[in-house]
């Protein structure tokens, strides 16, 4: 697509979604290794294995307080694959990722990236509910990583999109600021890999949702 072209629809969608910042950065995207979208022969089977050994995972603590697990949903062959943190209290009692006041507004921005909630995926770096929504503890991501490993080399996502620090620390393996993660191009896996903040962040604090838009954007030149 030219960089004309390209112009004209951000200033196009901005129009359409309403809310967003109508400023447009210019985006620098640093091509990462393209990943091989077929190699899981059987995406829905390797998901469902995940799903069923989550659901009587007792690997760590989690698990004692937990209503549910809630392993993630959404599309075998997804364009993006966004990640959160943990679930909350809705989530914990509907076994699904995103559906609370988070999870709406997370909806939104799905949308405004003209992209369709059921055709992606939505994960978390752990698939049971911190008690009180408190973070989850390393050990606790450590113990849930190799599920969300393995739902990435299942779902093979065109991008991943890394919702919040937590996300970004776990999918990227580092320590480093949402600040100087955003606005470039990471990779796991081969899978290019994008870092916005997360929904939470931005209902308490609505000043982040010129940034977010951009990191959207950015998305969305590797789909
Ligand atoms: N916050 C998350 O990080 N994940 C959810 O599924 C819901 C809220």
């Amino acid at each position: 697509m030219t960089r004309k072209l390209w112009n004209a629809l951000n200033q196009l969608e901005d129009f359409l979604s309403g809310g967003f910042s109508r400023e447009h950065a210019q985006i620098e995207v640093r091509e990462g290794a393209p990943a091989d979208r077929t190699a899981a022969p059987d995406p829905a089977a390797l998901l469902a294995a995940v799903a069923d050994e989550a659901a009587v995972c007792t690997r760590c603590a989690l698990s004692i307080g937990r209503r549910s697990v809630v392993p993630g949903e959404g599309s075998n062959r997804p364009p993006v694959l966004f990640v959160g943190e943990g679930p909350g209290e809705e989530e914990d009692r509907t076994s699904r990722p995103f559906v609370g006041a988070a999870g709406r507004y997370l909806d939104k921005w799905i949308a405004a990236a003209g992209l369709v909630r059921a055709a992606c995926f939505i994960a978390n770096c752990v698939k049971c509910r911190p008690p009180q929504n408190r973070e989850p503890h390393p050990e606790e991501l450590a113990a849930c990583a190799p599920f969300l490993a393995r739902q990435i080399g299942a779902l093979q996502p065109r991008a991943i999109c890394c919702l919040g620090r937590i996300a970004a620390h776990t999918l990227l393996s580092t320590s480093a600021s949402l600040g100087e993660l955003r606005g470039r191009v990471h990779s796991r896996a081969g899978i290019p890999v994008v870092v916005t903040y997360h929904p939470s962040a931005v209902l308490r604090d609505q000043a982040l949702r010129a940034p977010v838009w951009q990191d959207l954007k950015l998305l969305k030149t590797l789909l």
